[in-house]
């Protein structure tokens, strides 16, 4: 049984997939879908060795040896040619280490492999790597659990590199035009964060008034596209 966000993410892998899940920990999100036989092939990657022991008992107690692999290794080193991966995961973490994690092994990145990403904070950062490596954003959610609100980006190559406008990176090509209630929240509350910032500022001897500028446009940006 996945997580809402987990299953969310799960949804986007292509039946049959040869999958690569990148920070596994419990290897929840291969194992789940290898039960429910969506994939027969999977490597669940973990650079932490608790949540690599995390994966390599989840995988034995649903009996998935030889289904799904669990490999000690840095972001995208836990790929083998051999595995012809054509779908990675990459879930539950910040967007810039996401994108570090990408950026970092551009050479297993050859096939072009679906990216399913899912960054808790800092998407923009994850949809500029996107773009500046042909990638195209094909679905993306937002969606929220336990208080806390997650995204996620579908990405496939394209021998075109997408043209985002800074409303685009910085709230999502797809989620600005559909605005659920999640992404109302999150907007919502990045304008009160910014509103309580400012105030705080304005009582300074010395306000940054830059800064001050700058959360101002931020919120008149939000404003803006918030419909
Ligand atoms: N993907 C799971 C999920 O979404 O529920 C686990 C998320 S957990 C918060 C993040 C995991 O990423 C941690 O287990 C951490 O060890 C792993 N991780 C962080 N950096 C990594 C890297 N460079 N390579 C592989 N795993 C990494």
């Amino acid at each position: 049984h996945l997580s809402k966000r987990l299953a969310k993410a799960a949804a986007y892998v292509p039946q049959g997939a040869r999958l690569a899940d990148i920070g596994s920990d419990h290897a929840y999100l291969p194992a789940n879908l290898a039960i429910n036989h969506i994939i027969d092939y999977g490597v669940a990657g973990e650079v932490v060795k608790g949540p690599y022991e995390n994966a390599v008992h989840e995988i034995q107690r649903e009996h998935l040896e030889g289904k799904i692999f669990p490999r000690f290794a840095d972001g995208l080193k836990a790929i083998e040619d051999d595995d012809q991966i054509d779908t990675i995961t990459i879930c539950g973490m910040g967007g810039t280490l996401i994108r570090n994690i990408l950026e970092k092994d551009k050479s297993k990145l050859q096939n072009h492999p679906l990216l399913i990403l899912q960054p808790n904070v800092g998407s923009n950062v994850l949809r500029q790597w996107l773009q500046a490596n042909h990638y195209q954003i094909t679905h993306e959610d937002i969606l929220e659990e336990d208080d806390h609100i997650y995204e996620i980006i579908v990405a496939k190559y394209a021998n075109q590199p997408m043209q985002l406008s800074s409303e685009d990176l910085f709230f999502g090509p797809i989620l600005r035009k559909h605005q659920n209630n999640a992404f109302l929240k999150k907007w919502e509350k990045e304008i009160e964060k910014n509103e309580k910032a400012i105030h705080q500022m304005q009582k300074a001897t010395n306000p940054p008034t830059q800064r001050l500028a700058q959360l101002k446009t931020e919120n008149e940006l939000i404003r803006g596209v918030l419909a």
